[in-house]
Parts: structure tokens; sequence; C-alpha cells
């Protein structure tokens, strides 16, 4: 872990707050948070099928007031230890919580998260801001009222989302529209003003289809493949638990420049065949132990590698499985192999975000406000992969 001195800002948000920062290896994504973050995050441990739509939470961290941690490496190992020792539900003492003039608990914490980024060469992110209600049932009147003529304006009213932000890799042809890093960057005025029903495909084409960086029809579609079993997987888990959720949302994130995510599918679907390989020398296998011949062959690389994406030289087959790039996982009780996941190239992932304003709510049913969202968002990915 690193000292508190080396944090530094994180620059490749999408959208959302100013104050979040990374470690100079860029692996943690750490964001000043509501005690109410925390707690969603802390709960969600009893819902492993809901914790896995999330990016993989780490604890939590004080921050002094300069904005830096007191002693990160202490502090997020004493969590990571409560954690494995005490299993779900675990919060740390020692904080302190201020009443704020709205009465609610603010507080010095951040929730130290997966940098669902990390691991690319070029991340292209879509922030895509769910539920067609965006507000909590504690909002005053005028957030309300704000935020319903928002809803109302945008696709957030008829689609059930709106795109908050989104970065592309040489997503236009005039240098002058690109950052330093080369990404085209839309801000939330792209997806309050210049989105609307109409061309709401077409914002998705820009985000996946870009020629420009070497990512053609088929190559495009295999990622909006992945995405489309993903969402669909999101909705399964949505409407198994109850929840509520206002201004959550789904990152999408995939590999931008398109020579790295070709060699990325096809390092991916070598694991797969090798793995498969190795899973039928066990299946012939008859005096009872376990063959295992590659390295490849680690519990690790089997948990994460499910299926096999689209072969991206040929035509893309209806027939679609699917590798769930959990890639680089982060240090957690039981692992002792990350350095060698940390070396596998990335896809892409799908992962809800911003627990901000999100409860659990026993009893009383699925989330159908960010049901809706979701649902619309498969219709779009369906169109893409026509
Ligand atoms: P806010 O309350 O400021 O909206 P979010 O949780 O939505 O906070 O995060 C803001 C932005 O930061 C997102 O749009 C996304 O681009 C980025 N982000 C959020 N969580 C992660 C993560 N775990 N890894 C990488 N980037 C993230
Ligand atoms: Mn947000």
């Amino acid at each position: 872990l690193p000292s508190h001195a080396d944090l530094k800002p994180f620059n490749h948000a999408a959208a959302g707050h100013e104050g979040t920062l990374s470690d100079p290896d860029g692996m943690l994504f750490i964001k000043p948070c509501t005690q109410q973050e925390i707690d969603f995050y802390e709960k969600a441990r009893e819902h492993p099928d809901f914790a896995e739509l999330m990016p993989e939470y780490l604890g939590t961290l004080s921050l002094n007031p300069t904005g830096l941690a007191d002693d990160l490496e202490k502090q997020v190992t004493n969590e990571i230890t409560q954690q494995a020792a005490a299993g779900p539900s675990t919060t740390s003492g020692g904080s302190t919580w201020q009443p704020n003039k709205n009465r609610k608990l603010v507080t010095d914490k951040s929730v130290v998260l997966e940098n669902t980024t990390y691991g690319y060469k070029k991340p292209n992110i879509l922030d895509a801001k769910l539920g067609i209600r965006l507000w909590a049932d504690d909002a005053p009147l005028e957030k309300r009222q704000r935020f319903d003529e928002i809803s109302r304006t945008t696709t957030s009213g008829s689609h059930g989302f709106r795109i908050a932000g989104m970065r592309v890799y040489k997503g236009s042809d005039d240098p002058a529209d690109l950052d330093d890093e080369g990404f085209k960057v839309y801000d939330k005025n792209f997806g309050r003003f210049e989105v609307n029903g109409e061309n709401l495909v077409d914002a998705f084409r820009k985000f996946i289809f870009n020629p420009r960086a070497g990512i053609d029809e088929d190559l495009g579609k295999a990622v909006a493949e992945a995405f489309l079993v993903d969402l669909k997987k999101v909705e399964k888990v949505l409407s198994a638990n109850e929840t509520r959720m206002y201004s959550a949302s789904l990152l999408f994130t995939f590999e931008g420049d398109g020579e790295a995510l070709r060699s990325a599918i096809e390092k991916a679907n070598e694991e797969h065949d090798a793995l498969e390989k190795v899973e039928s020398n066990k299946d012939v296998d008859t005096d009872g132990s376990e063959k295992t011949d590659g390295a490849v062959a680690s519990s690790d690389a089997e948990s994460s590698v499910k299926g096999k994406l689209p072969d991206v030289s040929g035509p893309i087959e209806g027939d679609l499985k699917v590798i769930e790039m959990t890639g680089s996982k982060l240090p957690d009780d039981d692992d002792d192999e990350d350095v060698e996941m940390t070396d596998v190239p990335k896809i892409y992932s799908l992962k809800l975000i911003d627990f901000a304003h999100a409860e659990w709510v026993p009893g009383q049913g699925p989330d159908e406000n960010n049901l809706f969202g979701i649902r619309n968002l498969i219709k779009i990915f369906e169109e893409l992969v026509k």
C-alpha cells in the first residue's frame, strides 16, 4: 500500500464531484462520501449477487483536513484485516462525525474502491445516470423540483437514464477537441442538452464504434454484445434485490484503443481455450488426481474466465459467451495471486456506482425506477449489435 503523501488526484472521471483520489499505481479509486454510501457498501456484503455488480469495496479511509490520508497504510490495512476477520457488517471505530446544516451526517471518510479503469491502455468511459426520479425521500423541495425538471427535459424522463458524461479515445478528427491523453470528453451538458430520444442510440454508437481508434463494426459489436450480456445480468440481479437508489449510475468502461482491445480479446480467448484444454484433460483423467499442466490453470484464472468473446477477426456469432473481466483483483482475504492477474489486459467492465442516495428496503420489492432505465439500455444495446 502507498504512503499517504503519494495519493494523487483521480483524473479519469466521466462525471461527478471533484476531490476523488488514487494511489501511485492507480489501482484504487478513493471517493469522499456520505455515511449512507458506506452503509450501502457494507450491507451489500450480505448480497453477493448485488456486490458483484459494484466495484470491489476495500473499506473506508479517514482523511485529514487537508484532504490527505493521515495514515493510509495503517488504516486501509486495518479495514481489510477487520473485514477479513469479522466478516459482514464491520464498521471501524474512531471516526469523527459532524452534523451539517441539513442535519445529515457528514464525515471525513472516503470509500476505497477498485479503480475500474485500471489496466486499460485508453479506457473509454460512459456514466449512465439511472432513474426517472432522481431524488431521495430526504431531498428538500427545491432539489426535487430542480431534478424533476431535468428529468422531464432529458432522456431521464423518457428512458429512465441519461448520459452524465463520457470519454472517447480519439473521439474526434480535430486534435483541438481532444485532451492531452487523446480523449474527447463529453461533459454533463451533452446528456442534458444534446442527447434526446431521437439520437440516443447514435450517442452510444459514438462511444463504442470508432474507426479512428481502430474499432470497426466487428470489434464494436463484440464490445456491445459483451455489455448486453452484462446489462441483462444487472436487470436480473436488480429484480431479485430490494433497493432504492437515486442518481446511481452504470459505469461502462472498455478499452478504447482498437489495437489493444483486439489483442486483449485474443489473449483472453487463448487463455480460455487453454483452460478448456485443462478442463477436458481433467475429464479424461482416470486416476482421480487433478491434472493441471499450465500456468493458466490457477484457481484465479479459472474463476475469472467465464466464457469466450467472439473471434474479432471473423463474423460475430449469435450465440455469445463472454469473459467476465474482473481482471486485476485487488488484495483480499484469500488472494495471493494478485500479481499475476494484474498483467491481464482488460477488455471491458460494467459496474453500478454512486450509492450516496441508496438504501436497502427489505419487503418493498425491486427498484422499478432503476429497472426501467436498465431495460431501455438493453433495448439500445440490442440495436447496437444488429
Ligand atoms: P459523484 O457522487 O461525485 O457523482 P460517483 O460515484 O458517481 O460520484 O463517481 C463520479 C465519477 O467517478 C464517475 O462518473 C466515474 O467516472 C468515476 N468513478 C466512480 N467510481 C469509480 C471507480 N470505482 N473506478 C473508477 N472510476 C470511478
Ligand atoms: Mn455520480
